[in-house]
């Protein structure tokens, strides 16, 4: 198929609109409304053409390219036409370009550029204030032109549903919450207006007087934040070294441009004069400042002496899920086959170690089954402890697209009203830790009722007679007491549950951090298999990882039990393959975890630790005696962007590179491995981390010579046959989803597609078991634990945005009913008391937790939520328990 415009033959692929194809075919049609992420609004009439046989001018977003059909784009017809709408949209505004912040990338501008438009004809409208109230956003209506993309992509894309055209006639503009300036409404701060605006009407606000689009370069680049692995474009000056904004990148195979506040807003860190710019050394009790060869010469000296004095297995190292793969595979390889010991972990065990857990045993692999992508196709999802929209938001807006485009129906299970079950079909609170009878009893109900996929279950699973029988006991009235969620509700989910077509299950920490993590995890998984939604488009279970590169970390086997790629230290022919490549002998048993290394230290057992990128000082349960195990250490090295409350103990602190310093790959919550190259210089000394480990490892006799981090991923997917296929060539902006195991290998969005990984999959009957410390007389509610959207894990970076740090603050969550009976009103400052310790901190009085209920979110060293928590563990995944313990509340 093809059709003629201004002369120009163009081919034609069927869906096509006339500017599709105009745009494909290099011809340029003004456009002002339309915009590819929101489609054709047909509003601002600016893109009209002339068309053979056809009476009027049709606008080229909306008409469908036909074979045959005659374009003419520069008629005086629809020069005419275009002017005309052009002058009147620059008459009805105050478009003063010199001093516009979009000035260069404005699109009216541009319009009335290629127009010969010099000035508007028509006399100008009275000006509007300008609304500098939010955080982050400048709105300046004077500069809108009523295009309606900013609502389109608050409605259609991020779905948070704050902006709205308001008044009527020549008096309508675009509000916000009804009509109140942003900073008083619920916008969130997301910035996809900002995104799409094509004027100068909603900017970034701290990016005014910068730098000029002419004068900044783009790099291409990923969130440094949460597990989703969002692309972002920097926009960059140059001269200063620094970020000027963030934009999402529109190929991002997981955002497709997308952004949340912290992506886009939260990257004042890189760029902070606390960054660390030399290696220190303690003397007497503080820090001086020192070379890397005297630093890597000291590390190296104190690491033989422990060593030496104590064996290998008094030495041990956190990795970091905030590094890249490759720096995470030298961490591992350093503490493995040159200090000779297993002792080797990271975050992972704080937040999804019960994950990895259950589902390697149930499944076959621990990570998330299915694809960002795929969710559109889901018919009903169950978001069990999980706030999605705020700790995942960019996966909450495209579950909320899901929703809104009426296929899919939720189900939400949550202590808090997160914001989406606001949303759903059925949202219920259950008691905190009560997750297995929850699940056990919908399960109860599902088979009951002959609900459950039957074929499925008999040719692709094993272990169902044993789960019934244990389902049998949790009938809904036994679940209702346990749980607190009415029975009926519980009959209800288990019903929409399993008539799904397709359904899927997204979990997160709430399910995790448990001692019973891992009978939480394994209970989701029966309940997917029962109801066949493994290895589908759009089902599976799919646990959302916390940080950037968690998923990274594990696969590169910064795991006490695993090399790369889950390959068991225990397994023989496994060692011997990566002696054989590594030229050493490597330790057999499976080492100590990130909370038992703890543990060890406390017990004197263990002397020294190498910690990258992790700050134990927030983010471990119960942090008096955390510090205390730290503090009881012969040598402890910290390597890290900021000195952290961690550093702050360190004997020696290393200078390493943020992620927008370094080159490197990182795999998000999907398995998808995505390249970030290196955009800035880093401040000062500081090195990426994988060129400190190669410092140090070659101090201490290591033959180690990689020259790019490209060199160790090659020799990673050389000893890692999921990674096997994985190289910097083929990654480009989309990645891999790993499995990948050969070079022309697609890479696997769906896992266990035809068959588990395992075979067959493995249900187990689970009885619910009872939290480790539960309410009393002296500590009479339940604590729980979690993050807000504004921050992120133990504040290190957001904390260092002061916008990020006045959109939300520490505060302790607590119901209407539990506030009215201690006398507490909200904002009021209130202490928080468990067996380990008191904070305090303000009160926040809210409808969204459950009576008898507190929230803490842990990102605040000075009301620090883990001061609070129990460091009992799960038994299997040596997880603590973040989610419950008991607690009481007192009036300052
Ligand atoms: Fe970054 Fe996660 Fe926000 Fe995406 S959703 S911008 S990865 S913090």
């Amino acid at each position: 198929m093809a059709m003629i415009i201004d002369g120009k033959p163009c081919d034609i692929r069927p869906g096509q609109t006339v500017l599709d194809v105009a745009r494909a075919h290099g011809v340029y049609i003004p456009t002002l409304c339309y915009h590819a992420k929101i489609g054709a609004l047909g509003r601002c009439r600016v893109c009209v053409v002339e068309v053979e046989g056809m009476t009027g001018l049709p606008t080229a977003c909306t008409l469908e390219a036909k074979d045959g059909m005659i374009v003419r784009n520069r008629s005086p017809a629809v020069t005419r036409a275009r002017r005309l709408m052009v002058d009147l949209l620059l008459s009805a505004g105050r478009h003063d370009c010199l001093s516009c912040e979009k000035n260069g990338t404005c699109e009216l501008q541009q319009a009335a550029y290629k127009l010969g438009i010099e000035r508007p004809s028509f006399e100008s409208a009275s000006p509007l204030p300008v609304d500098d109230s939010a955080e982050f956003i400048a709105r300046d209506d004077n500069k809108c032109i009523h295009c309606g993309r900013c609502i389109a992509g608050c409605h259609t894309r991020v779905v948070n549903e704050i902006l709205g055209a308001g008044f009527r006639a020549r008096h309508t503009r675009v509000v916000c919450d009804g009509d109140v300036p942003m900073g008083a409404s619920s916008c969130v701060q997301c910035g996809e207006c900002v995104q799409l605006c094509p004027t100068g009407a909603l900017t970034d606000k701290r990016a005014r007087g910068a730098g000029r689009s002419w004068e900044l370069q783009k790099a291409e680049t990923l969130c440094p934040y949460c597990g989703v692995g969002c692309r972002l474009v920097l926009h960059l000056d140059p001269t200063r070294n620094a970020i000027v904004r963030v934009t999402g990148a529109d190929e991002g195979p997981a955002n497709d441009g997308m952004l949340c506040l912290k992506g886009r807003y939260g990257f004042d860190f890189v760029g902070r004069s606390e960054r660390l710019t030399t290696p220190l050394i303690r003397e007497n009790g503080s820090f001086r400042k020192t070379s890397w060869d005297e630093a890597v010469r000291f590390i190296a000296s104190r690491l033989r002496d422990v060593r030496h004095r104590y064996g290998p297995d008094a030495l041990g190292g956190f990795a970091s899920a905030k590094c890249s793969n490759e720096e995470n595979f030298l961490f591992m390889k350093f503490l493995r086959a040159v200090l000779g010991t297993n002792n080797v972990d990271h975050c992972a065990r704080l937040c999804h170690a019960s994950t990895v857990a259950a589902l390697s045993q149930a499944f076959g692999s621990g990570a998330m089954t299915n694809d960002i992508a795929g969710i559109r196709h889901a018919d009903v999802i169950l978001i069990i402890g999980s706030n999605t929209t705020e700790a995942h938001p960019v996966i909450g807006y495209v579950i909320k697209q899901a929703v809104r485009l009426g296929k899919t129906k939720l189900i939400v299970f949550d202590p808090t009203r997160i914001p989406l079950a606001d949303m759903a079909e059925i949202y219920a609170a259950q008691r905190c830790g009560t997750d297995v009878a929850l699940l056990n009893s919908m399960m109860h109900v599902i088979i009951r009722e002959n609900l459950y996929d039957k074929a499925y279950v008999a040719e692709r699973c094993e272990g169902f007679d044993e789960l019934k029988a244990e389902v049998a006991t949790y009938p809904p009235e036994r679940a209702a007491t346990i749980t607190g969620i009415d029975a009926d509700v519980i009959r209800r989910a288990a019903r929409l549950f399993a008539s799904a077509p397709t359904a899927a299950v997204f979990f997160a920490m709430g399910i995790t951090q448990h001692t019973t993590g891992v009978d939480n995890v394994w209970s989701l998984a029966n309940l997917q298999m029962l109801c066949g939604n493994i290895g589908k488009v759009g089902g599976g279970l799919n646990p959302l990882r916390g940080q950037n590169n968690v998923q990274g970390a594990c696969d590169m086997g910064a795991l006490p039990n695993v090399l790369s790629g889950y390959q068991s230290v225990s397994d023989p022919a496994v060692r011997a393959k990566f002696e054989k490549a590594w030229g050493c002998l490597l330790p057999d048993k499976p080492g100590l975890t990130v909370t038992t290394m703890i543990e060890a230290a406390a017990a004197g057992k263990l002397r020294s630790l190498y910690i990258m990128g992790e700050n134990p000082m927030l983010s471990e349960p119960d942090l008096h005696h955390t510090e205390h195990a730290l503090r009881q250490l012969d040598f402890l090295v910290v390597q890290d962007i900021f000195l952290t409350e961690t550093a702050a103990l360190a004997h020696v602190v290393l200078p390493a590179a943020a992620l927008p310093e370094k080159e490197g790959t990182y795999t998000n919550t999907e398995r998808r491995v995505q390249h970030a190259p290196q955009a800035l210089e880093p401040p000062g000394e500081a090195l990426p981390d994988w060129k400190i480990i190669q410092r140090v490892a070659r101090a201490m006799g290591a033959d180690w010579n990689y020259r790019s981090p490209k060199e160790i991923l090659d020799e990673i997917a050389s000893l890692t046959p999921s990674y096997g296929g994985i190289g910097y060539e083929r990654l480009g902006t989309k990645g891999l989803p790993w499995p990948c195991p050969t070079k022309d290998h697609p890479g696997t969005p769906v896992l266990h597609v035809g068959q588990f990984t395992r075979g067959k999959g493995l249900m187990k009957a689970i009885p619910f078991r009872e939290p480790a410390e539960l309410p009393d007389v002296d500590y009479p509610l339940v604590l729980t634990t979690g993050r807000l959207l504004e921050q992120y894990h133990t504040g290190t970076m957001t904390r260092k945005t002061d916008g990020l740090n006045r959109l939300a603050g520490p505060r302790v969550m607590i119901s209407v009913e539990d506030a009215e009976a201690l006398g507490i009103v909200n904002d009021e400052t209130v202490r928080v008391v468990t067996r380990r310790g008191h904070i305090e901190t303000k009160a926040f009085v809210t409808r969204r937790i459950s009576q008898g209920t507190l929230f803490i979110p842990f990102h605040f060293v000075e009301a620090a939520a883990n001061t609070l928590t129990i460091a009992a563990l799960d038994p299997i995944a040596k997880i603590p328990e973040f989610k419950v313990c008991a607690a009481r509340v007192e009036k300052v």
